[in-house]
This record gives structure tokens, sequence and C-alpha cells, in this order.
């Protein structure tokens, strides 16, 4: 049977590590002809496209940096010019500020720093591969990545927080703005998963991360949720599965409740 993404060329942001490492595999596996790896880390971002390449799948990395518009006008153009179009958009790059400010210590700083990447690196990958699928006369699917934090309010990373609220209104607008041309606009609302951003910011293992988050999850099962499981969320916006999907908000969070 043909595979879900046959022929399909993807691009990935923050696709060196993490949820976007884990959904460059998911794409090659299905069939994917290529998929372009776009981060700031050069040295893991060029191993994990090494290791994903195969003689089906041509697995790239490009140096962007989401938050400059330039870097990701030429991310597009050079997947163009390269694969002949684009397919899908993973706009997944995010961070999360190290200080976990609550609203009586925002700080500015942190605040333009962190929606320069979640809002403002987003929205120019949504517009720039936009751009390139409606001259293309691609009906592709854009997927951006929010979190489960858009759903709920918090008492700290409030700067964080607001960030992904924001990622579901540029996903809201952004698929009425597409929706002419065919090409869809979703994202996935993934609940914590142990990636080295989280285990960065909390300064746990894996192990400890997952643990940690154990008591909010409603749903239990044996093993913890993992970054494979949005991947496979993010499959199925990216592909003919989910034709009709647009607008949406995929929660992947074993039905997390903040507690
Ligand atoms: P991660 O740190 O493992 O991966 C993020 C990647 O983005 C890294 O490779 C990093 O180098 C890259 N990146 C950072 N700034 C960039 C920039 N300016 N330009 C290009 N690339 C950049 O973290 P992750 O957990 O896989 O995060 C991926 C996305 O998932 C983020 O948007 C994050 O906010 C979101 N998310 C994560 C969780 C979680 O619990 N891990 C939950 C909800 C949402």
């Amino acid at each position: 049977p043909t595979k879900k993404l046959h022929n399909k060329v993807a691009i990935i942001t923050g696709g060196a590590s993490g949820i976007g490492e884990e959904t460059a595999h998911r794409f090659a596996e299905n069939g994917a002809r290529a998929v372009v790896i776009a981060d700031i880390q050069e040295e893991k971002g060029q191993k994990v496209a090494l290791s994903i390449t195969t003689s089906n799948c041509c697995c790239t990395f490009i140096k962007c940096d989401v938050s400059d518009e330039e870097e990701v006008k030429s991310l597009v153009k050079s997947t163009v010019e390269k694969h002949g179009r684009i397919d899908i958009m993973f706009s997944n790059a995010g961070i999360m500020s190290k200080r976990r400010q609550d609203i009586l210590n925002f700080n500015l700083v942190d605040y333009e720093n962190v929606f320069s990447i979640n809002v403002r690196g987003m929205a120019a990958c949504v517009k720039h591969a936009g751009h390139a699928m409606v001259e293309g006369g691609v009906k592709g699917s854009i997927i951006c990545t929010s979190s489960v934090m858009a759903n709920y309010g918090a008492k700290i990373s409030i700067d964080y927080v607001m960030s992904k609220h924001a990622v579901l209104g540029l996903v809201r607008c952004a698929s009425k703005g597409l929706g002419r041309f065919g090409i869809r606009v979703n994202c996935v609302a993934p609940g914590p998963v142990a990636t080295p951003m989280t285990c960065g910011v909390f300064q746990k293992s894996e192990e400890e991360v997952e643990r940690s988050f154990e008591a909010d999850f409603a749903l239990k099962k044996s093993g913890y949720l993992k970054a494979k499981d949005v991947a496979d969320a993010v499959m199925f916006l990216a592909c003919a599965d989910s034709v009709f999907v647009t607008g949406h908000s995929l929660a992947v969070d074993a039905g997390y409740v903040p507690i």
C-alpha cells in the first residue's frame, strides 16, 4: 500500500531535538521523500538528518533561527529550489525561559525573547510556507506546536503560557486566510513530555520530569506520555486522514489537569 506521506516534502523547525526530532523520523517512516530539519543546533541537526536519510528519504539540515524572518524566507526558498515544493510545514521550534516568572515578576526581556521565537517565529514559518504552497498550487498542511498550557492559565512561566495561547490565535487566523487555497493549518497541544527543553528548565532527568507530572494525568497507563506520542498526532494532521480538519488544536496530554 502507498504510504501516507508518499512523495511529500516537509520542513520541521526545531527538528534537531525532542518532539521535532521524533516527528522527522515519523515523516520519513511514512514515506516522505524529503524532510528538512531547520534548527539553530547545527551539529545535532546534522546528526539527526544523517540518521534519518535512507534511499527513499532525503533528510537534510538547514541552519535557521526562526526569530529572523529573512532566515525563514531563505529556508523556504532553498527547500523549494532543492525539492520542488513544500507539502508540510511543522512549525515547532519553541523555548521556555529558565526564569519561570509570575505576573508580579513579569519580565520584558524574557517575554520578548520567548515571543520572538514561539510567536513571531511561528508566524514567519506559517507565512512563508503559506506563500510557497500558494505559489506552487500545493494544498499543503501546516502544523504548529502549541501546548496544553494554551488551554489553561498558570501561575508561573506566564510568558511561555501567553505565547502558546498566541499560537492558537495564529492557527485559527491562518486557517481562515489559507483555507481558500486548500491549505490546512492546525496545532498540536502536547502535555508535558520529557525533552531537553523540559529537563533543562526543570533541572531534572527525563525520568524525574515524567514522574513529576504523573499525578496530573487523568489517563493512567503503563508508561508515560512521550515525544513520539506527539509525533503520531502531528502525523495525523500532516496526512490526508485529517483532510477536513483545519483551525483545530489537537491535545495530546493524557487528559492533563493541572493540580
Ligand atoms: P527541545 O528543546 O527538545 O526542541 C526544541 C528545538 O527547537 C531545539 O532543537 C532547539 O534548538 C530548537 N530551537 C530553539 N530556538 C530556535 C530558533 N530560534 N530557531 C530554530 N530552532 C530553535 O524541546 P521540545 O520539548 O521538543 O519542544 C518542541 C516544541 O514543543 C516547542 O514549541 C515547545 O514549546 C513545545 N511543547 C513542549 C512540551 C514539552 O513538555 N516538552 C509541551 C508542550 C509544548
